[in-house]
């Protein structure tokens, strides 16, 4: 029976702490804020119970006692229970007030505390707080309290500003912090959406930063920082200046693909959507005489686990395949048959050519043991069939559609991506975003959807795909990009 009152770091979901990805993954009640990172709640148990208890614009917020009075309940009930917020939970958090009103009532709490938006903005902005040279201390500041604030110890203050809440109240904060004696020419930078793929910095003075927030269309959540460190952006920015940054990718998905080409995105800083959600149909099927083959060809890491499944039904495992040349086409098949205790003869680089691997084994009586979309591609194959499922896209919600509609590009991987999307979205592939293609087979899919491909990968893998991206990144102004 603990409450956890736990930050969840700026937004970046791998800013969570290990702790506080524990405590979600074991909450039984989880009570969280709306500048959390979307990813952080994805752990949750199935059946943990979510309260938003944040502001939605339009909607009342539920206020700080009525917030208090639900972790003293279920605090009582529940053996775990998370309050999650933003960044950390006692700075600007309100977390102080939770504690004391959890103490009083005599319920059990702990703090964790999280990485604070002050400081991970500007780190993620190049700005270091502190400098051994620049600024000896930092003060962090509610901006949002203009009238409380004590203006001339703030423009005396031997150090940088940090200001939360303050992009409303900008034009006040410098205007009182110039008028108590600051330097106007004191170099200040806003970081809007720190840490998120989205973010935005604006470095100005302390005279006209305010005016370039209202040109550039700044909002919150943002972070203002005052002092000579702010300048150091133009030195180390380092987030803002990776080859995908502020782009946003829609990978169309299909199965076993293992997101490599989402995380070599993200990696080189794009924002990325996985579609659709892609759903395995188990097909029924009789378990043929494996001794009667030289070789089983597993095409894909879910023919893999189907085939156990109907072992396992029989009573069988995998001595079943004792004897057997074992070929699997792909990486994530191979790792699905090593993690069943079984170690491939030969494994080919891409999954989707699985009669490479095939030749490549020299076999008489062959099985492959595949998904109903791969029998098409190998049915000019002499070998045996063993179809086991297949892959269904469920349709897009219309925020899911809304999203990839919104992105800059879609990339798609292989054919069957082409198809799952175009399942999932009612035939059409959305037409704002331009369309990536990694080869020729998939350019070609792509055509019998009525989508030129605006672009195909040179290298015809999947990492060829993610540098045909960034290639084209580099060469494209923000302007023509579609918005
Ligand atoms: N407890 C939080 C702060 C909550 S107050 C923390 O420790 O970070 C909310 C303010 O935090 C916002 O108005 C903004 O000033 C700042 N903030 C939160 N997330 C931010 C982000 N990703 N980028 C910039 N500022 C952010």
């Amino acid at each position: 029976m603990t409450v956890y009152l736990v930050g969840a770091g700026p937004g970046d979901p791998g800013l969570l702490t290990v702790r506080a990805a524990e405590l979600i993954a074991q909450a039984d009640v989880i009570l969280y804020d709306r500048l959390i990172p979307e990813e952080s709640l994805e752990s949750a148990r199935p059946d943990a119970v979510l309260f938003f208890v944040g502001k939605r614009s339009g909607d009342e917020q539920v206020t700080q006692d009525e917030i208090n009075r639900l972790l003293v309940e279920h605090g009582r009930r529940h053996d775990t229970v998370v309050r999650l917020k933003g960044g950390d939970p006692f700075v600007f958090g309100r977390g102080g007030e939770e504690a004391q009103a959890l103490r009083e009532s005599g319920v059990t709490f702990e703090v964790v505390p999280g990485i604070t938006a002050g400081i991970a903005a500007p780190a993620y902005a190049g700005i270091p707080v502190t400098s051994r040279e620049l600024a000896s201390a930092v003060a962090l500041v509610a901006g949002h309290t203009v009238r409380d604030l004590d203006w001339s110890a703030l423009a005396a203050f031997p150090g940088t500003l940090v200001f939360y809440m303050g992009v409303a109240a900008l034009p006040e904060i410098t205007e009182h912090l110039r008028a108590a004696g600051r330097r106007s020419n004191e170099p200040v930078a806003v970081v809007e959406r720190g840490t998120l793929p989205r973010q935005r910095t604006v470095l100005a003075s302390l005279t006209d930063i305010a005016e370039r927030v209202v040109e550039e269309g700044i909002r919150p959540p943002a972070v203002t920082i005052v002092g000579p460190v702010a300048a150091l952006h133009t030195q180390t920015a380092w987030f803002e200046a990776r080859p995908l940054h502020d782009v946003t990718v829609a990978v169309a998905r299909a199965p076993g693909e293992a997101g490599d080409v989402a995380a070599g995105l993200r990696a080189l800083g794009a924002a990325v959507l996985e579609a659709p959600t892609v759903r395995i149909e188990p097909i029924a099927a009789e378990l043929p005489a494996l001794e009667r083959y030289d070789v089983v060809l597993f095409a894909s890491a879910s023919g893999v686990a189907r085939l156990f499944e109907l072992l396992h039904e029989r009573r069988r495992d995998a001595r079943a395949l004792a004897g057997r040349r074992i070929t699997a086409s792909g990486r994530a098949t191979a790792d699905a048959l090593r993690a069943r205790g079984l170690l491939p003869d030969l494994v080919s680089p891409r999954a989707d050519e699985p009669l490479e691997v095939l030749e490549g084994a020299g076999a008489d009586r062959a099985l492959i043991v595949c998904g109903r979309e791969q029998r098409d591609a190998l049915g000019r194959v002499s070998a045996d069939l063993l179809v086991l499922y297949e892959n269904l896209a469920e349709p897009l919600s219309s925020d899911e559609l809304r999203a990839v509609s919104h992105a800059d590009w879609i990339a798609f991987a292989s054919p069957a991506a082409v198809q799952l999307l175009a399942e999932a979205t009612g035939g059409a592939i959305p037409h704002g975003p331009r369309s990536a293609s990694v080869d020729p087979a998939t350019s070609e899919a792509l055509r019998s959807c009525g989508r030129e491909p605006d672009l195909e990968a040179a290298l015809h893998t999947r990492q060829g795909l993610v540098d045909a991206l960034a290639a084209a990144a580099a060469t494209t102004s923000v302007a023509s990009v579609p918005a």
